[in-house]
């Protein structure tokens, strides 16, 4: 076990015999992280408020939103498919988002890193 320095970021730490790179920090990971994490989190409220879903039989239309489809799918007795639709497209996606968001708020002081096995 190893254990390396804290770098700056942009700076990476080298194997001392081989000179090969161990790790490196990325330039402002944290701020990318959390502007990708806040993009996702639009993205996510825009793609389960705009219709999604549509239908037309017979000239008569109807669309809904993803949540709207898993609650049609619900009340038409298809429960199984309702909750999979529900799952997969609404509750599943959040939790990415979230956990990133969450990542990012307890890691503005990060702890030396540990590497585990032995430097060549
Ligand atoms: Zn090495």
């Amino acid at each position: 076990m190893q254990r390396l320095p804290d770098l700056a970021p942009g700076e990476s730490a080298r194997c001392p015999p081989c000179n090969k790179e161990l790790w490196r920090r990325c330039e402002d990971s944290l701020n990318r992280t959390l502007a990708l994490t806040l993009a996702a989190a639009i993205l996510y409220v825009i793609a389960n408020s705009v219709p999604m879903l549509g239908l037309t039989i017979v000239g008569r239309g109807a669309s809904a939103a993803v949540i709207g489809g898993a609650q049609h799918l619900w009340e038409n007795g298809q429960v199984i498919v309702g909750v999979l639709v529900l799952f997969t497209a609404v509750i599943a996606p959040a939790f990415p988002a979230t956990s990133n968001s969450t990542a990012c708020a307890s890691s503005w002081e990060m702890p030396a890193r540990v590497v585990q096995g032995t430097a060549t």
